[in-house]
């Protein structure tokens, strides 16, 4: 009896997932879906971008998370719109969820929609939100097992993260093959290196969500001086 049950759930996320796309459009919205298991280094992702990308874009955060606002009071401190998505334990966003969420964003001149996942390697990839684009984290800290434990989580990404990328020394973390079983899994997706100690990669990202269809209409490339 658990898949019919499964089934509607899904079906019915299938449908909010529809109307945001439909208002994101709507409104030319560019969402980005950023997922991966707790301590991956999301939010910190989120702290190294928004200020490369806010001198051409209008952004706005959404932030998922089982109990706490720590992660939104982090996006606050940047002066960005966040609402804050409490899951009361739930260990992933859904389309409702995120339907919910923009009811309580006070702006509507957004030109980029950033989305936090709750901490989990797992389900949240089974949940469209209705974005454009998913950037999938692993922490070389988490060990070079994960594309193969969690394949969905990588199959579905547009772009693969892997963060702290300056502990590399310090792990046993075999980039070149987990490059290979992640390409494996989704063969053309783009994979970067980043770290807080150099800022490796975080241009690169940036470059990559900024040069996404949607949001190259609006923001465009800026060129540098
Ligand atoms: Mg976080
Ligand atoms: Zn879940």
């Amino acid at each position: 009896m658990s898949i019919p049950i499964v089934r509607k759930v899904l079906e019915k996320n299938e449908r909010a997932a529809e109307e945001n796309r439909a208002l994101f459009a709507a409104r030319g919205w560019t969402c980005v879906n950023i997922l991966g298991g707790a301590g991956c280094g999301k939010t910190t992702l989120l702290e190294a971008v928004i200020p490369r990308l806010r001198e051409s874009c209008h952004i706005a955060v959404l932030e998922g998370d089982l109990a706490t606002t720590r992660d939104a009071e982090r996006i606050d401190a940047l002066g960005v719109p966040v609402v804050q998505l409490l899951t009361d334990g739930g260990c992933h966003l859904t389309a409702i969820h995120v339907s919910h969420a923009l009811d309580h964003l006070a702006v509507e001149d957004v030109d980029l929609l950033l989305i936090e996942n709750v901490g989990n390697p797992v389900c949240p990839a089974n949940f469209d939100l209705g974005e454009h684009a998913r950037i999938a984290l692993l922490s070389v800290t988490d060990g070079d097992d994960k594309p193969s434990k969690y394949p969905l989580l990588f199959r579905t990404a547009n772009l693969v993260v892997l963060s702290k990328s300056d502990l590399l020394p310090a792990v046993n973390f075999n980039t070149e093959a987990v490059s290979h079983d992640v390409h494996r899994i989704n063969p053309s997706v783009e994979i970067v290196l980043t770290n807080t100690a150099s800022s490796e990669g975080f241009d690169t990202v940036t470059h990559w969500i900024r040069s996404l269809d949607s949001l190259r209409a609006r923001c465009g490339t800026v060129s540098v001086h």
